[in-house]
C-alpha cells in the first residue's frame, strides 16, 4: 500500500472510531514509511507532534492494525527525522522521539491557539495583552495577570501565548504549568531533597506561565517559594504570565507581597461572552473539528447555554456523537432533543464537599461509604480520585483537609490523586469527557 493511501485509510478509520478526537489539522500528517513494524507518521508542528505522541499513539496504532491487518504500531516523528526514516538514532528507548523545543513534561493543547480564539467585548483587552506578550516576552506587560470565571478562556489564552511565543522565539525556554503542577513539583522536590534542582529549573525559564495561580493561596510554603521564583525571573526581565479565578487583591489568603507583585504589570479580566460571541465560538469549534453546524443550530445552542463556554463544547460533542450514531445530519430538531433540557434552575453560589460527594456518587453509581473506606478496587479508586480532584478544583480546602474529608487520608494521597486524574484527562479521551460532564455540573453551581 502506498504511503498516501495508508494515511487516508488511517484517518478515515480514526474518524469512525474516535470522531471527537479528530481535528482539521490531522490532514497535515504524512506517512513516511514502515520501519521495523512501525508506521512512521510525520508532523512538523512541535505542539501537534507532542500531542499526537502523548494522546493519540494508541488510537493510531489500533487503526494501523485494523487497516493493514498487520501487528503494527505508529510512531510520530517531527521535522528533523521524517526524512531519514529508519535512522535508529532519532528514536529513544521508549519509542517516543525527543525534541528540544518543548519542555519534556509540558503538554499543551494544539486547539488552544490564537486562531481558535474568538475575540469579543468581554475578552478584547486580555486577548490584546496576550498577543503583545507573546510577540515581545518580557517587554510588553510583565507580569500579565488574566482573571475571570470558570470556562471563560484563561487556559486557552495562556496556552496560545506559549504556542505563539514558541514559534516566534525558538530559542526561548518557555514553560506552562498549572499551579497544582507547580506545587506538586515543589513538594516532590522537598521530599526528595532536590530543592536546588527545582530552583535552577524554575529560575532558568525565559517565560513562565502558571495557570490557576489562586490555588497557591492554599499553602504558605509554596507561596514563599513562588515569591522567590517570581522575583528572580522578574528582575532578570523574564516574562511571567498568570491566570486566576479572581483579581489579585480578591484571592483569599494570598500574601500581601504577592498581591502587589501580581498587580504591578497588567491585570486583565475575561468576562462572559455575549450572544454573538457565543455563536462565533460554536462555529469556530465546529470548524476545528471539521463538522457542519447550521446557523440556526448555533444560535439555538447559544441561546440555551449562556454561562460557561465549556458547556458549548459539550453540546457540540453531544450533537457530533448523535449524528454519527444515527448517521444523520445535525439540525435544529436534533439540537432541541439533545440539549433542550440542560438549562438549570436556581444555582447555589459555592461548591461544598457535599456537592462533590453528590456528583461523584451519582455519576459513578458509587456508595459514599465506599468512597471514604479503605477499599482499593478500581471501581472505587477512580471515583475517589476524581472526587479529590474536584474538591481541589472547586473548593478552597487544602490537601490535608480534603484528605480528612475523604476518610482521613494523607495529603500525599490527595496530591497523587490530583496528578493521576490530570494525566488521565490528557491521555484518555473518554475519561476526560466524564470529567467535563462532572465539572460542567459543578461549574453551574459557581457561575451564579
Ligand atoms: P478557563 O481556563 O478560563 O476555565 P478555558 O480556557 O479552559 O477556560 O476555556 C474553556 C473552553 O472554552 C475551552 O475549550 C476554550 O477553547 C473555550 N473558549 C473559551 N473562550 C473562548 C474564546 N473566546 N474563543 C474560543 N474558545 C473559547
Ligand atoms: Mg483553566
Amino acid at each position: 500500500m502506498d504511503n498516501n493511501q495508508l494515511k487516508l485509510d488511517l484517518l478515515s478509520r480514526i474518524k469512525t472510531d474516535h470522531p471527537t478526537m479528530c481535528r482539521r489539522w490531522f490532514d497535515d500528517i504524512r506517512v513516511v514509511g514502515i520501519v521495523d513494524g512501525s508506521v512512521r507518521v510525520r508532523i512538523d508542528e512541535p505542539v501537534q507532534l507532542k500531542y499526537l505522541q502523548k494522546c493519540c499513539t494508541q488510537q493510531f496504532s489500533e487503526a494501523a492494525q485494523s487497516v493493514t491487518g498487520r501487528l503494527l504500531s505508529v510512531i510520530f516523528v517531527g521535522e528533523n527525522s521524517g526524512a531519514v526514516a529508519g535512522d535508529p538514532a532519532v528514536i529513544s528507548g521508549d519509542g517516543v522521539e525527543r525534541f528540544s523545543e518543548i519542555e519534556e513534561d509540558m503538554l499543551i493543547s494544539p486547539d488552544y491557539n490564537f486562531d481558535g480564539f474568538v475575540i469579543g467585548p468581554g475578552n478584547r483587552l486580555a486577548h490584546a495583552a496576550a498577543t503583545a506578550v507573546s510577540n515581545k516576552p518580557g517587554r510588553a506587560y510583565n507580569p500579565l495577570f488574566i482573571h475571570g470565571g470558570v470556562g471563560l478562556g484563561k487556559t486557552h489564552l495562556l496556552q496560545s501565548i506559549c504556542q505563539t511565543a514558541m514559534s516566534i522565539h525558538q530559542s526561548m525556554r518557555i514553560y506552562y504549568v498549572s499551579c497544582n503542577g507547580f506545587m506538586t513539583q515543589f513538594l516532590e522536590a522537598v521530599q526528595a531533597g532536590e530543592m536546588s534542582l527545582f530552583r535552577n529549573r524554575f529560575r532558568s525559564f525565559d517565560m513562565l506561565v502558571i495557570d490557576d495561580i489562586h490555588d497557591l493561596s492554599k499553602r504558605d510554603q509554596t507561596q514563599e517559594e513562588f515569591f522567590h521564583t517570581f522575583n528572580t525571573l522578574f528582575q532578570s526581565g523574564k516574562q511571567v504570565v498568570l491566570s486566576s479565578d479572581a483579581a489579585p487583591n480578591e484571592i483569599p489568603f494570598l500574601e500581601e507581597r504577592l498581591v502587589s507583585r501580581f498587580s504591578c504589570g497588567l491585570v486583565a479580566c475575561v468576562e462572559s461572552p455575549g450572544f454573538e460571541t457565543r455563536v462565533a465560538i460554536i462555529k469556530k469549534k465546529a470548524s476545528i473539528r471539521h463538522i457542519e453546524i447550521p446557523d440556526d443550530v448555533a444560535s439555538y445552542i447559544a441561546t440555551k447555554l449562556d454561562s460557561n463556554i465549556r458547556q458549548l463544547e459539550g453540546a457540540i460533542t453531544k450533537l457530533q456523537s448523535i449524528s454519527l450514531l444515527d448517521n444523520s445530519v445535525i439540525d435544529l430538531q436534533m439540537a432541541r432533543g439533545a440539549i433542550g433540557n440542560e438549562l438549570l434552575g436556581d444555582r447555589p453560589k459555592h461548591v461544598s464537599i457535599q456537592d462533590v460527594f453528590d456528583s461523584v456518587t451519582v455519576f459513578y453509581d458509587a456508595k459514599l461509604s465506599d468512597l471514604l473506606s479503605k477499599k482499593r478496587h478500581k471501581s472505587i479508586t477512580v471515583p475517589r480520585q476524581v472526587g479529590m480532584w474536584l474538591a481541589r478544583k472547586y473548593t478552597r480546602f487544602s490537601l490535608e483537609e480534603i484528605g480528612g474529608y475523604f476518610g482521613g487520608r494523607d495529603h500525599t494521597t490527595v496530591m497523587h490523586a490530583v496528578k493521576t486524574v490530570e494525566q488521565k484527562m490528557v491521555a484518555d479521551e473518554l475519561f476526560s469527557r466524564d470529567i467535563d460532564l462532572l465539572t460542567g455540573q459543578l461549574s453551574d453551581k459557581t457561575d451564579g
